[in-house]
């Protein structure tokens, strides 16, 4: 089931140290699931180590192919946030849509849904450019900072809901729906490194690898 990382992924180097224990998460809880082993004993068996040469933390044990292969295939193929990014809900009509399911919810008094719709249209808000300033959508800030919770004050987002709806255009860059697709992060590579071919380790939705395609990269 698994394999032993003996050397430093990125450099080859055979020395390392110690770095830390794992921790319990949303990653181990639905892996010692898939797995079938129970979550404290993934936990104990796996830990971090320090390359002592590039600094560079890896485990000391992966999942070998076999593993890897059904947890990319059957398991989790596409990255649950990278939906997000390049889905329709930041335009014009997925935050109407979002909108009028919010109000439905409150009428209906469904509370789990009445969460849902606001935190997705409060992330839509935090992901255009500069609402912290604009005057419709200012007021998000004022009682609550974390885009994750669902605290949202109806009224005003009825209030300024008509002004909201002109200021959505282009997502923020780094954001939610925009993720790392971003020219600027691609010319500044560009300006430090001659780029021959791009590949990209992670969620590949998230990156710039449609960037890297339009500019004829392999
Ligand atoms: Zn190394």
């Amino acid at each position: 089931m698994f394999s032993k990382i003996k050397e430093c992924p990125l450099c080859k180097s055979i020395k390392h140290d110690f770095f830390s224990k794992l921790k319990k998460n949303l990653y181990s809880e639905i892996l010692s699931k898939i797995v079938k082993i129970e979550e404290q004993k993934l936990l104990n068996k796996i830990e971090n180590k320090i390359c002592k040469n590039c600094g560079l933390v890896f485990k000391n044990y992966w999942f070998n192919d076999k593993v890897l292969e059904k947890i990319y295939n059957t398991h989790i193929p596409v990255h649950p946030r990278g939906r997000d990014f390049k889905s329709s809900l930041f335009s014009k009509p997925g935050f109407k849509r979002e909108y009028q399911n919010l109000l439905k919810a409150k009428k209906n008094n469904n509370i789990e849904l009445l969460q849902k719709h606001s935190r997705t249209i409060k992330s839509i808000i935090f992901s255009i450019p500069k609402y912290e300033k604009l005057k419709p959508t200012k007021w998000i800030v004022k009682k609550f900072s974390r885009s994750f919770d669902s605290n949202l004050n109806i009224e005003l987002l009825e209030k300024n809901f008509n002004g909201i709806l002109k200021l959505i255009d282009k997502p923020e860059e780094f954001k939610r729906f925009s993720g790392y697709e971003s020219y600027s992060l691609w010319n500044y590579l560009l300006s430090k490194v001659k780029v021959k071919t791009y590949g990209e380790i992670g969620c590949p939705r998230w990156g710039l690898l449609e960037i890297a395609k339009k500019e004829k990269k392999k």
